[in-house]
């Protein structure tokens, strides 16, 4: 067997195509969605991140506006960015770009972005929401995992996912969208005793640790889907997922490939949160 490789880019192109059709909609009702990002310091890969969520934005008539902030500003100056943001009626989606440089309080300013235009679902009332099993702006990245299972149509009801990490805003969240479509979720942490004896049960395979090479073939149940989150630059400045590629490729019945997988897909979810804010 050699795994379908679930294609995030050709995915994510074709949700943006229909934002655009939504953010046209919005535009003729008079209103132009838009979306601020908050980037503080100067971390390269942040940088290339929200260069690909403007890029996006625009290519979908969103607007979309970066406000820039050095290293060394204060928890006081960031929230009052934060601030007039929250009150700006031509932004309807606010995203603070993480992580923040160290002496932020980041559960602070998080705290600071309105829950209407909280489109990263980082706020705790959305956060709240999603527990329940109702969110209005979910998490980007593990939205965007949503949708790629939707696209290859497999039934989750009873299933077996694992998902190896419990960041809050990649595994947790993904262990609930999972819950939530009635799947029977396992998540694994550094402290989980014997991974590769919950990862070979997966039916489904959620990977999002930021460690290469983690899970190999031998760990993969015959035919499971493995969504890989990972991001990794190698020596030689290739990017690389979590999962081995070359090994669980010939066991596996569906894998993301690392780049053109989960990321793009994280991207076009902010683009569907951005638009569901301004009421598209
Ligand atoms: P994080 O906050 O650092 O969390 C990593 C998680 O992995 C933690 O829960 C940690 O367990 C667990 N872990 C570490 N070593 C492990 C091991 N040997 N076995 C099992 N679990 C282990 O990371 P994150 O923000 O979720 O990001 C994870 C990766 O995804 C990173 O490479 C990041 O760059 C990437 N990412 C990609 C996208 C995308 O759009 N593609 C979006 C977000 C993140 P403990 O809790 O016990 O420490």
């Amino acid at each position: 067997m050699t795994a379908q490789r679930i294609d995030g880019k050709a995915l994510a192109d074709q949700v943006l195509s229909e934002c655009r059709a939504r953010a046209d909609a919005l535009a003729t009702r008079g209103t132009r969605p838009g979306l601020a990002v908050v980037l503080v310091g100067d971390n390269p890969a942040s940088r290339a991140y929200v260069r690909n969520k403007v890029r996006a934005c625009g290519a979908v008539g969103v607007h979309s506006e970066v406000i820039e902030l050095p290293a060394s500003a204060s928890q006081a100056e960031v929230v009052e960015v934060v601030r007039r943001l929250n009150v700006d009626p031509s932004i309807h989606g606010i995203l603070v770009q993480l992580p923040l440089p160290a002496g932020l309080d980041e559960p602070a300013i998080l705290a600071e972005v309105m829950a209407a235009k909280d489109v990263d679902g980082f706020h705790a009332l959305n956060r709240g929401d999603l527990f329940s099993g109702h969110t209005r702006f979910p998490p980007c990245t593990p939205a965007g995992m949503m949708r790629m299972l939707d696209s290859i149509d497999v039934p989750l009801r009873g299933r077996e996912a694992v998902v190896i990490g419990r960041s809050n805003t990649v595994g947790k969240p993904m262990a609930l969208l999972l819950l939530g479509r009635d799947a029977t979720v396992t998540v694994c942490t550094s402290k989980t005793v014997d991974l590769a004896a919950h990862t070979r049960r997966a039916d489904v395979l959620v990977v999002a640790v930021g460690r290469p090479g983690l899970v190999t073939g031998d760990m993969v149940k015959p035919g499971a889907i493995v969504l890989d989150v990972g991001i990794n630059r190698t020596d030689d400045g290739r990017l690389v997922g979590d999962v081995d590629f070359a090994s669980v490729e010939p066991v596996a019945g569906y894998l993301t490939p690392v780049p053109g997988g989960v990321g793009p897909m994280t991207v076009a979810m902010l683009v569907v949160n951005t638009i569901a804010a301004a009421g598209g």
